[in-house]
């Protein structure tokens, strides 16, 4: 914990030295067309006063915890932390190490009508643990790092108890002892937990078939402020509504998950790969339609159109790529392969030489490896675009296949003209499914220092517009949150916004949780707001 950065993504150690950086404006211009860039280093951090004393033992309110705490890594979070604005620092952080001090935080914090904040990894992209309780008598963050680790493994059925707080590694180095894997590995996987996953609907590692951290969930178990809501193990239900959906992007509003059973699976021994090239970009969307539509369930199926490529180091000329694989415990998956490229061929795509492993062992292809290396790297290009001076963000949603093309154009064109001349609009598909795809876009733009929020603000608000104009979701895998949520009020069903804040007055009367997540904030006690606009 002692080297994560209070501001930028990640550990200090990896975030690139000032030289670094200088190369990299330079390069950046060259290859993204972009100048102006300079490099500055973060400002000395501000702390507002605490406006609430805390007289739990699990309590720390030290200035580097709650700077730690004070907000996720959207870019406007970081953009704050560099600026050393930490006015959203919590009055304390909980660290509960079991569920009987967790009760305990919950009740203290209903009594005194305080704001709870749970945090799992912080990694929240849409202002899920920005620590906000205008309405009430303070604020604390509730960190789940004391409720972690992998309980129980279930060798039979297939799935394993684990800790809410368990980060990504942790949860795989213990998974593979027993030779297991979960096999959720969205970008943010070093410091995001298993809880944080479950809380927002994480998207990750499989591109098809079980692409959403709910596809992996037996059962959860959720502390609210009026009781434990523990649903069963079963591998199916058809008994009403599921507990579990509710629980899936409830976001820390309406409890706090602790643990949950989770469906893990062998680790793949057979891997088979390959990446092609299309001249055209709608050529590669029609292969990835033509896979996914055939009922093959390839495990990567990512599709970077030219310029996102060149950002991930796969491309160079412009050229579409689409990297393919599949892999298994059990069977080789050459054949499988073979079909999905007869299919991408047939819409234009010319493959690479494909390449197998039976060994449990990474297939290597040059392509797959450099998009890998930069798909982990990329949240420290984006720390350090900042520290430039640059605009650097991305925003993702899902589609149906019929209304993609028209959705693209605009989105592309709303962008570039919310940021002007020079920027760097791409897009790539992180997830694909039979009646449509998840396209994740990336933009950067010059700011300059002092700009940049400004600027961040307009293509942010231009996207989530483009998105609305064509019925596209506000969020395919990085959830609501602050930031999302009046688009999120736009898209969802009038009666189901009554009935979730209706749901959120009877788990968490006092109105202690997360206020304005999901749902907008309102005096604790009342509930939450209906939304303004909304018919009675
Ligand atoms: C560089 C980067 C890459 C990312 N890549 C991906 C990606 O590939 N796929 C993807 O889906 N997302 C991605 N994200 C977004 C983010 O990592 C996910 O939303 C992740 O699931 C958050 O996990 P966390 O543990 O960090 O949760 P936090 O950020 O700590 O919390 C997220 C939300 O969940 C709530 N919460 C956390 N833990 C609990 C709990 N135990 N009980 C109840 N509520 C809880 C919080 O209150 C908050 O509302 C990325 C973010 C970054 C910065």
């Amino acid at each position: 914990l002692s080297t994560l950065s209070r501001w930028h993504w990640g550990v200090h150690e990896r975030y690139p030295s000032r030289a670094a950086r200088e190369a990299m404006a330079d390069q950046l211009g060259a290859i993204l067309g972009l100048t102006g860039l300079e490099a500055r280093e973060p400002l000395e951090p501000r702390l507002p006063q605490r406006r609430v004393e805390v007289d739990l033992p699990w309590a720390s309110t030290e200035d580097r915890e709650r700077m730690l705490h004070a907000r996720g890594k959207a870019f406007p979070d970081q953009l704050a932390g560099f600026e050393g604005d930490f006015s959203t620092a919590p009055d304390a952080v909980l660290t509960p190490s079991s569920e009987e001090e967790l009760e305990r935080s919950l009740a203290w914090a209903s009594e005194r009508k305080v704001a709870v904040v749970p945090f799992g990894g912080g990694t929240s992209v849409v202002g899920g643990v920005t620590c906000k309780g205008a309405h009430h008598e303070g604020v604390i963050s509730l960190d789940l790092a004391g409720l972690s680790g992998v309980r129980e493994v279930d060798p039979v059925s297939l799935s394993a108890r684990i800790g809410a707080g368990t980060k990504g590694p942790e949860l795989e180095r213990a998974l593979a002892r027993e030779g297991l894997t979960l096999r959720h590995f969205p970008q943010s996987f070093e410091h995001s937990t298993l809880g944080g996953w479950i809380a927002t609907r994480a998207g990750g590692h499989f591109a098809t078939g079980p692409t959403h951290i709910d596809d992996l969930v037996e059962s959860t178990r959720m502390i609210t402020p009026t009781g434990t809501w523990a649903s069963r193990r079963l591998p199916a239900s058809g008994a009403g509504p599921s507990p579990d959906r509710l629980v899936l992007g409830s976001e820390g509003s309406l409890g706090v998950i602790t643990e949950a059973w989770m469906r893990v699976r062998p680790r793949p021994r057979y891997r088979s790969k390959c990446s092609l090239r299309f001249a055209r970009f709608s050529d590669g969307v029609q292969a990835v339609r033509g896979v996914v539509q055939s009922g093959l369930l390839p495990s990567n199926l990512r599709l970077l159109d030219g310029r996102e490529a060149r950002l991930h180091q796969v491309g160079f000329d412009g050229a579409s790529v689409l990297l393919l694989g599949f892999e298994s415990a059990h069977h080789p998956q050459q054949a499988l392969l073979e079909l999905a490229l007869g299919i991408a061929r047939e819409r234009g795509g010319e493959a690479d030489q494909a390449v197998h492993s039976d060994s449990g062992q990474r297939a290597r292809d040059s392509k797959g490896d450099s998009w890998r290396q930069a798909f982990f790297d990329g949240p420290y290009l984006q720390s350090a675009l900042l520290s430039l001076g640059a605009v650097v963000d991305t925003f993702e949603t899902a589609t149906t296949w019929d209304r993609f093309a028209a959705l693209h154009e605009d989105v592309i064109a709303s962008v570039r003209a919310a940021l002007g001349r020079p920027c760097f609009v791409s897009c790539r598909f992180t997830h694909a499914y039979p009646d449509g795809p998840a396209p994740y876009y990336t933009f950067i733009a010059p700011g300059p220092h002092g700009a940049q929020l400004s600027r961040w603000m307009a293509a942010k608000e231009a996207a989530s517009e483009a998105l609305m104009r064509h019925g596209a979701t506000i969020t395919h895998h990085h959830a609501v949150g602050r930031m999302h949520e009046p688009w999120y009020r736009r898209q969802r069903p009038e009666p189901f916004a009554r009935a979730l804040a209706a749901m959120k007055r009877e788990l968490d009367p006092a109105g202690i949780l997360n206020p304005g997540v999901l749902l907008p904030e309102g005096q604790p006690g009342a509930g939450p707001r209906r939304p303004p606009g909304s018919p009675r």
